[in-house]
């Protein structure tokens, strides 16, 4: 299936500054060495927890953060190191839809001039089309005309993430990241903008990058899902791989911890002790200091590559060290 996203090697890395003089002294390094590729119309969900590198990844691969290294494909054109005039041209093919919808929407603009927006600015259209461009957004995301005069505070959580999403639709967008866009709102709330998010997908092909901290929510969107830690990819898999056949502790941990919607199937939690800041070892595998599997030697003094232990099923951990893989790159 031809990749309408490549990620290849992504590194970005922040400079710590400390000191009388606050030099460099070191480096945060964000995302590191991150490699995945979404299909045209497909869903690749991005899990982990916070300070895992996730949002970073999003905002690399729109170039609103500049990469430290490494390449971002997009459609097939190296759209890593475009110069920002040019990369501004692109926009309208990749949009963002953020965690917040009340953060993200301009309180003193009407949702129709909010919508309206992006219409101005990248494809210099005005007046009564750009007013019939809106009507019809509006009505595809499940608002009404009557809203077109509303300010967003006039608007329910679910409401302002309708417009959120009708902004990013406006100017027929091929790449949709989706950064947390449930996770401020209500969970029956959340149901109704998950399901609209698949319908818009079905009716205009879109494919999404869906950011998320709770490996629950990715699931019934998600095509693929890749579980980060600290930085890196420690599991990828199709989403059922992932929920049926989780071989990364990291990963076993989180799906022990969604809730079951019948009490009868509770299962055991698996607990996850400390953050993954803190407890990060000095040397060997990063997770060795809250996973709970029974480790071996090499836990302590080696970082374990992200290798291939089925077709399409990639992990990070020594003990599913079976075939070796020889760039640690993952390919879809
Ligand atoms: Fe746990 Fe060792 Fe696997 Fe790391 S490599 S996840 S410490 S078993």
């Amino acid at each position: 299936m031809t990749p309408l996203l490549e990620v290849k090697g992504l590194k970005k890395y922040f400079p710590q500054r400390s000191g009388l003089f606050n030099q460099k002294t070191s480096y945060f390094k964000a995302v590191d060495d991150v490699s995945f590729t979404v299909p045209k119309g497909k869903t690749l969900g991005l899990v982990g927890e916070s300070g895992s590198g996730k949002t970073t990844i999003g905002k690399c691969a729109i170039r609103l953060l500049e990469p430290t290294e490494g390449k971002i494909l997009f459609d097939g054109e190296d759209i890593s190191h475009l110069p920002r005039k040019v990369m501004q041209q692109r926009r309208s093919d990749i949009q963002m839809i953020y965690q917040s919808p009340a953060a993200s929407l301009n309180s003193r603009m009407t949702i129709g001039q909010i919508i309206a927006e992006p219409l101005w600015i990248h494809q210099k259209m005005g007046g009564y089309q750009a007013q019939q461009r809106v009507l019809e957004l509006l009505n595809v995301v499940g608002l009404k005309e009557e809203h077109y005069h509303r300010f967003p505070h006039e608007f329910s959580g679910g409401q302002q993430q309708r417009v959120g999403i009708a902004r990013a639709l406006a100017v027929n967008p091929k790449l949709i990241i989706l950064d947390e866009p449930t996770s401020a709102l209500d969970v029956s709330v959340q149901a109704q903008v998950l399901n609209l998010l698949q319908q818009l997908q079905d009716d205009f092909d879109l494919t999404y990058v869906f950011i998320s901290h709770d490996l629950g929510v990715v699931r019934y969107l998600c095509d693929e899902v890749a579980l980060l830690y600290l930085g890196k990819i420690v599991e990828i898999a199709s989403v059922k791989t992932i929920f049926e056949a989780p071989k990364h502790p990291y990963t076993q941990a989180l799906i022990s911890a969604i809730p079951e919607p019948d009490p009868e199937d509770k299962k055991e939690q698996i607990l996850l002790k400390g953050d993954a800041t803190s407890a990060r070892p000095r040397q060997g595998c990063p997770f060795a200091g809250r996973c709970h599997a029974p480790k071996i030697a090499a836990c302590e003094t080696k970082e374990p590559p992200l290798i291939a232990t089925d077709a399409g099923h990639y992990v990070a951990c020594h003990l599913h060290t079976t075939h070796s893989h020889p760039s640690g790159e993952h390919h879809a």
